[in-house]
């Protein structure tokens, strides 16, 4: 009694600040925010899409499969599902101070997450015979013409912290609770976690490869001991890929592959299928090109989570996907609407910046918060910088080499094999291409290989005279750099390197 009184009490005293709290993360405080009624018409309008997406899933699997399997899958099997319930809190978090174009191309991405998401975990519940484990960093293409559906073990490893900063530490925890090193990578344990904990889905198969490090590449023994052993297939990038030789061989890899694929698993290969989706993706590819051409231009018309965020998402785990094709239909518009009446993004853009390694999962407002504080606007990363070629879609042959380029070639591959200019180049070459102030490093510290590019890095911006941010922080652990703490290393650079204040967030 004397314990519910206090609980009473001590709720009625965080009244004024749990106000507050919904205030600024609801759409009631969007509207006092809302620069403009269709600023405001636009939010709205995606708010209620996203709501609307994630009640279509709730409905449907209350009707397909009743109430005790909904309860059980959601509340005992996959409880991570419903953070997607705050998915308009996310809304809320990366919109702040946005408008016009920009504000509804950052709607756009998390509207096209939550469709794709509902896209995926029903192929999860209705179709788990033609489920394919798949590592992060192989491509879906193929399995996606074999008529397989293709589950990213590490995919939640990204998309949760968005939702909640803390949604990976039970994860993390259990992980190194069954003996993994508490230095390693926390992406790696958020997966191994996940599985241990039994909150990925079981597959037919898995398909893996020795990319992008050890600690990735080791971690999928265990994972396919903890779901039960199914057929593992690992796809083998050579040390140095960029060859004709290194092409050949991946092919014949692939071709391995797909072998396995159609021993192991129900899918067949169809080609004309698969020349269907590299024909789709060659499109997305012209649209995201069409993209970075407008945002060479000073200040850019979009920038942050509308480039990044759906490269991530899109490229990697939609490729082809109707969605997908029309999102970045969709920017290439709101860029271009833009750039006609010369509005910049961000309002008064200063400084143009890329970012180094994977962006920053469980603090993603950081570029949000620095472009209103600093005017730094987020022009790309190295998730989605490339320079590979569209797919020739002419033979079997040629469509193999062109995804076997793609992987060999794709981020965490590239930068983290072979030598160190395959690392620093890149970074080099987007920060001329782009014509950028500053280039930002996500200095994730369970990350070893990219810890030890710092030095080199160092030394060679420092000769270019190319102001350099190594940010540390953890990938998924807040508790490693708190966001304050990351907040407060911007501020010193931007402090003793740019030489400027801060004007308040
Ligand atoms: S962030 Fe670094 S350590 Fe972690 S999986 Fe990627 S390459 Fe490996």
């Amino acid at each position: 009694m004397k314990d519910a009184f206090a609980t009473a009490k001590q709720i009625v005293m965080r009244l004024p600040e749990l106000m507050a709290n919904f205030l600024k993360n609801s759409i009631i405080g969007f509207f006092f925010e809302a620069k403009s009624f269709s600023d405001a018409f636009i939010y709205t309008k995606y708010w209620a899409f996203i709501w609307g997406n994630i009640f279509k899933f709730i409905i449907r699997l209350l009707f397909k499969r009743g109430p005790i399997v909904l309860v059980r899958e959601l509340f005992f099997r996959y409880p991570w599902i419903l953070k997607f319930l705050s998915a308009t809190k996310l809304l809320r978090r990366l919109t702040r101070g946005r408008k016009g174009a920009y504000l509804e191309s950052t709607a756009l991405v998390i509207h096209a997450i939550a469709v794709l998401l509902v896209e995926k975990l029903e192929e999860v519940f209705y179709q788990p015979k033609r489920l394919l484990i798949s590592e992060d960093l192989v491509p879906p293409e193929i399995a996606m013409a074999m008529g397989l559906n293709v589950w990213l073990v590490e995919g939640m490893g990204i998309l949760l912290p968005f939702l909640d900063s803390e949604a990976c530490l039970e994860f993390i925890d259990e992980a190194e609770n069954a003996g993994m090193n508490p230095d390693s990578c926390s992406f790696v344990k958020s997966a191994v976690g996940m599985v241990i904990k039994n909150q990925q889905p079981k597959g037919v198969a898995i398909v893996s490869s020795n990319m992008p490090c050890d600690a990735g590449m080791t971690s999928y023994s265990y994972i396919q001991q903890q779901l039960d052993a199914p057929p593992i297939y690992r796809v083998d990038v050579p040390y140095h890929f960029y060859n004709e030789r290194a092409e050949k061989l991946f092919v014949e890899d692939l071709k391995g592959m797909i072998a396995f694929l159609e021993k192991h698993t129900p899918g067949r290969m169809d080609w004309a299928k698969l020349k269907e989706i590299c024909e789709k993706r060659n499109y997305m590819m012209e649209l995201e090109l069409e993209l970075w051409d407008m945002m060479r231009t000073s200040p850019a018309p979009l920038a942050s989570e509308s480039i990044w965020l759906s490269h991530l998402l899109l490229f990697y785990w939609f490729p082809g996907n109707p969605v997908s094709i029309r999102h970045y239909e969709r920017l290439v518009e709101l860029a271009k609407k833009n750039l006609d009446a010369k509005i910049g993004a961000v309002e008064n853009e200063k400084y143009r910046a890329v970012l180094w390694n994977p962006p920053f999962p469980q603090f993603p407002d950081i570029f949000n918060i620095v472009e209103r504080a600093h005017g730094i606007t987020l022009i790309l990363d190295s998730m989605t910088f490339n320079r590979h070629d569209p797919i020739d879609t002419s033979t079997p042959e040629t469509m193999l080499s062109g995804l076997a380029k793609i992987i060999m070639q794709g981020p965490m591959v590239r930068h983290t094999r072979g030598p160190a200019e395959n690392y620093l180049d890149d970074i080099f070459r987007c920060y001329k291409q782009f014509d950028l102030d500053m280039v930002w490093i996500a200095n994730h510290v369970g990350c070893k290989s990219g810890q030890a590019m710092n030095g080199i890095l160092r030394e060679k911006c420092r000769e270019m005279k190319i102001p350099l941010l190594i940010l540390d922080y953890d990938l998924l652990d807040p508790r490693i750099v708190s966001h304050e703490g990351m907040l407060s290393q911007v501020d010193a650079f931007m402090e003793n390197v740019m030489k400027e204040r801060s004007k308040g967030k």
